[in-house]
């Protein structure tokens, strides 16, 4: 069996700084982490490959980025906690990419480290935060997506089986393979590096690709690529003061009905 797991290097702080003139979020500066959600997907591919292994079955784990060159690390800290192998897709030509352009790269990818039976990527990454790269990846993959799974059941016979979390509750569903799981926060706690981990990673070849060398048509990627721009980003007023509501149920309700009106919504 081969997963990918797709993993997106994210701003390791909460300041995270907006350039004024692009509107996008400064990448080159503070130090970066695995996004949480990617840091479960890893594990719930790592005990996957447990599992192969225990049965003797071959299994390999692929980690996925497109990010600034310094991603490189870590993807060398996933190899250290029991990934296989890396590719970090880095290139200026990437930079600008909205959800569309980011899928198409990460289809890219996927493409050119020969596929898989399952991609796993985070539900969503805390920056974007859209939650819209898993299932427009199995879109682009033409795969089905189970989307916020908690645990995989089972995969056996070409099928993957998965719990999943919905409004109020969870759900179980089964895709067959190929297949692509978008993954809860909760679902695992990635396990620490071993020290003979952290020595094999020291050694391991990141690979590098450009968007020409991943086989990326241009007109598809980066700014280039991406159908929407963010206009203006800026972070809201806040009112300490707030609006007081009393009264009954009822007419709380209409006071806020009468204020979303007011505020046009
Ligand atoms: P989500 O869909 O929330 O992430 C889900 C999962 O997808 C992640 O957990 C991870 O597994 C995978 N994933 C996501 N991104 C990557 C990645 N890069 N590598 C590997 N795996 C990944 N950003 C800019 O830097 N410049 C811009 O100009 C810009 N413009 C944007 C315009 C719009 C309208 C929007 C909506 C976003 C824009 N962004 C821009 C942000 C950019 O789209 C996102 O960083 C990127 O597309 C991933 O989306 P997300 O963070 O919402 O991921």
């Amino acid at each position: 069996m081969n997963i990918i797991v797709c993993v997106k290097a994210v701003p390791g702080s909460t300041e995270v700084k907006m350039d004024p003139a692009t509107n996008t979020i400064v990448r080159d500066g503070g130090a970066s982490v695995i996004n949480p959600f990617d840091a479960a997907a890893l594990e719930v591919a790592l005990r996957l490959k447990d599992d192969a292994v225990r049965q003797g079955l071959p299994c390999r784990v692929a980690v996925l980025s497109m990010g600034i060159p310094t991603t490189a690390e870590l993807l060398r800290d996933c190899i250290a906690r029991g990934a296989d192998d890396a590719l970090l897709l880095s290139d200026r030509d990437f930079a600008g990419a909205d959800t569309l352009a980011t899928t198409y790269a990460l289809a890219c990818g996927v493409r050119r480290l020969g596929g898989a039976d399952l991609v796993l990527c985070g539900k969503l990454a805390v920056d974007g935060d859209t939650a819209q790269i898993g299932p427009e990846l199995a879109g682009a993959l033409d795969a089905p997506c189970i989307a916020g799974v908690t645990e995989v059941l089972e995969v056996a016979s070409g099928r993957v089986c998965a719990r999943r979390e919905v409004d109020g509750g969870a759900a179980v569903a089964e895709a067959p393979l190929p297949a692509v799981l978008t993954v809860s926060k909760d679902a695992a706690q990635l396990r620490m590096a071993s020290i003979a981990g952290v020595m094999a990673a020291e050694g391991a070849r990141i690979e590098v690709l450009s968007a020409r060398q991943a086989g990326a048509d241009p007109a598809r990627i980066g700014r280039a690529g991406s159908p929407t721009q963010v206009v203006r980003s800026f972070v809201p007023k806040a009112d300490a003061s707030g609006i007081p509501i009393e009264g009954s149920v009822d007419e709380q309700a209409d006071a806020v009905a009468a204020l979303l009106k007011e505020m046009g919504i």
